[in-house]
């Protein structure tokens, strides 16, 4: 068994070996070579959006969240008021950045396996003209639930307020495109569906909107209108950039682009999440959402049904095999999560399948 687990969590995740081949050189932040790479990542993100004629893509330093932040910080003015849809953990923390940031909030709760509705967010925004932003999670990680995006985007425009996607873990492996569904920033990061290694973030934020936020910003290092002016300024980033990051993500996108794009990334990850589901139902572990609202990211499963369950001592003995799992999220349920994004090669998922049979029959015998 290779030293080197493979990673079934929704980043860090595996990367390929050009992709971590590409960090093994040293670049100056100054240097125009390593801008040159920061503006085609720049573009090509905008791309895949199809979103070059109407926004920007503002890189940033830090994992995902630091970007989210930034982006409710930034395009959010200080006397806003921002709807949260919440059916899951990352709900909550955009919640709570806007508590933070002291931002106003109003919460629209769901259970963790119910979708959010737009007629629910048709009707919060009509009885209240003092919301000025909707703030989405567009699959959330923490179960794998999907939002409905598109029917989201439509009410919210309709409605003329401005919308805030975390579209973290679907960037690049589920359709967003900005011609068709309007958004005020879309967030995202290297180390999810493009397959990069974590560390940086971005936002695809629409340029009339970004050009009207400057001050917004509670903020000098998490605040995008200084970054996108400083960049559009210097090409450079504002502060010392992830060179090595940012240089073997370019390289992730390439091979992104080689793979066949979005569709080819989605029909991929779609593969995986239907070998899983079928392999562990298999097993007699069942998924925690109806397939109708399960995106093809991250899958929740409940626990194993025998006394000598421990998530740990799964979790070790799953490892030992050769596989990475991930804890489930829910307060309320034992469950367990498995990712369907990485680099996994023809063995991934169904090896996977393997190992967690082997160490079910061996807890099973046990017990
Ligand atoms: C991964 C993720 C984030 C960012 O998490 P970090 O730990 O900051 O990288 C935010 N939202 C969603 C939906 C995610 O999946």
């Amino acid at each position: 068994m290779s030293s080197e687990p493979y990673l079934l969590t929704p980043g860090p995740l595996t990367t390929s070996l050009r992709t971590r081949q590409a960090m093994l050189r040293d670049w100056g932040s100054w240097d125009v070579d390593f801008n040159t790479i920061t503006g085609r990542i720049r573009e090509r993100l905008l791309q895949i959006v199809s979103a070059s004629a109407t926004h920007e893509c503002v890189p940033l330093q830090g994992s995902g969240t630091f970007s989210v932040e930034a982006a409710i910080g930034t395009l959010v003015p200080r006397n806003g008021h921002v709807l949260v849809p919440q059916n899951g953990a990352y709900c909550q923390r955009i919640a709570r950045i806007c508590r933070v940031l002291g931002r106003r909030l109003t919460t629209l709760d769901y259970a963790e396996n119910t979708q959010v509705l737009a007629s629910d967010i048709e009707r919060a925004l009509a009885a209240d003209a003092s919301i000025t932003h909707v703030a989405l999670v567009h699959c959330e990680t923490s179960t794998g639930i999907l939002n409905p995006l598109e029917e989201i985007a439509q009410v919210v425009a309709r409605q003329g307020r401005g919308l805030i996607v975390d579209a973290m873990s679907s960037f690049g492996a589920l359709e967003i495109d900005a011609r068709r569904t309007p958004f005020d920033a879309v967030v995202a990061a290297s180390g999810k569906c493009l397959e990069g290694p974590p560390g940086m973030g971005f936002v695809i934020a629409r340029r009339a909107q970004l050009e009207r936020s400057e001050g917004n910003s509670h903020s000098l290092a998490m605040d995008l209108y200084d970054q996108w002016m400083y960049m559009q300024k210097t090409t450079q980033w504002r502060y010392t950039p992830p060179t090595h990051v940012v240089a073997a993500f370019d390289t992730a996108i390439a091979q992104y682009l080689e793979e066949g794009g979005r569709e080819a990334r989605h029909a991929r990850y779609a593969l995986n999440c239907q070998t899983l589901i079928e392999g562990m139902a298999r097993l007699g572990l069942r998924s925690f959402l109806p397939a109708a609202i399960q995106a093809p990211i991250i899958v929740t499963f409940y626990a194993p049904d025998t006394p000598r369950y421990a998530f740990k001592s799964f979790y070790e003995a799953v490892k030992s095999r050769g596989y990475i799992l991930y804890p489930g999220k829910l307060t309320a349920v034992e469950t367990f999560r498995v990712g369907c994004i990485g680099q996994l090669g023809a063995r991934g998922i169904a090896g996977a399948v393997e190992a967690v049979g082997q160490v079910l029959a061996e807890m099973r015998a046990a017990a």
